[in-house]
């Protein structure tokens, strides 16, 4: 049985997790990067579901009650903190709750885990009393963060844990799963959406569900290309884009680095179907991407604290001309 039926490409990641699994040597810390709808949660999940699962082998089974329990957000030892639905529960004083419950044994299972979710969130004080109980980790605990980029986080914590990097599935894969999920949609408009998303499965699920996601990611695009334009005037166009809406933006910010991210990978030798991500890869070197992918994680921080919009635009027109 495969263990992540439900969890399409990033096959190096799953070929990982499994020997690990089966040799019962998770790491205890993991951090999972990439691009939102790359399935990063998915993923955390399926490692709480192994932690806490009843089958005697092949965890996760996916169908015995610990598994389901994990599905509804239920298991007692399983507990997730989420920075982007709720703040206060990756706030220093939250976190210092968790470290304590941490050395608490499990309820009902073998094993313990906790999910804290876009802990990219989480500020340096609350990282530093995370950082406490990575340092001397409680037995039988795995602690799962996901998050855009591990590189938010303090090198102190990334050192610690096992950094697992997910990517947008190839546009076939991606198809096939999305077809699956959504087994009444129509296969052209599949195919269209799985193409503008570049891959991203979760992305492609949005927007065939609600007509969303399609803007933003255009405007990331009109970005990253007109950073390859001669013309200073292109980008400053683009940033009227990004002026106004703060949760806009910082969709357009999630998109881009994709596609930077994207363009390192070609670099170093993948196949994309994303047009622009090849270009870039072709124009730009990986040391000029790597410091645009720096520069996009830091608007995405100067959003998140409330930066004034307009100011935004300008000051993000001068720090991508790099
Ligand atoms: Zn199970």
């Amino acid at each position: 049985m495969d263990r992540f039926q439900n969890f399409v490409s990033n096959d190096y990641v799953k070929n990982e997790l499994n020997a690990a699994m089966d040799n019962d040597s998770l790491p205890h810390a993991i951090i999972i990067e990439g691009a939102k709808g790359t399935g990063k949660q998915t993923l955390a999940r399926l490692i709480a579901q192994y932690c806490v699962c009843s089958a005697d082998e092949k965890k996760p089974c996916g169908i015995c009650s610990n598994c389901n329990k994990v599905k509804s957000a239920t298991h007692p030892d399983v507990k997730i903190a989420d920075g982007e639905s709720d703040s206060r529960s990756i706030n220093v004083a939250s976190i210092r709750e968790l470290r304590t419950d941490a050395y608490i044994l499990p309820n009902e299972s073998a094993k313990k885990a906790y999910l804290i979710l876009n802990c990219d969130k989480m500020n340096v004080q609350a990282q530093n009393a995370f950082l406490k109980v990575f340092e001397e980790p409680p037995e039988n605990v795995v602690f799962v963060l996901t998050c855009l980029s591990a590189t938010s986080l303090l090198e102190t914590i990334r050192s610690r844990a096992r950094i697992l990097s997910l990517f947008p599935a190839d546009r076939d894969q991606a198809f096939k799963a999305v077809e699956r999920i959504l087994p009444g949609a129509d296969k052209s408009d599949i195919v269209n959406a799985v193409i503008k998303c570049g891959g991203n499965i979760g992305r492609t699920l949005e927007m065939l569900n609600d007509g969303s996601g399609g803007e933003e990611r255009s405007a990331a695009e009109r970005i990253a290309q007109s950073l390859l334009s001669a013309k200073k005037t292109e980008l400053l166009k683009c940033s009227v884009l990004i002026s106004s809406d703060r949760v806009f933006s910082d969709h357009v910010m999630t998109n881009l680095y994709e596609i930077f991210a994207e363009a390192v990978r070609v670099s170093a030798g993948a196949k994309s179907e994303n047009t622009t991500a090849n270009i870039l890869a072709d124009r730009m070197t990986r040391k000029r991407l790597f410091a645009l992918m720096d520069k996009v994680d830091e608007a995405r921080r100067r959003i998140d604290m409330n930066i004034n919009m307009n100011l935004f635009g300008a000051w993000f027109c001068s720090e991508m001309r790099i």
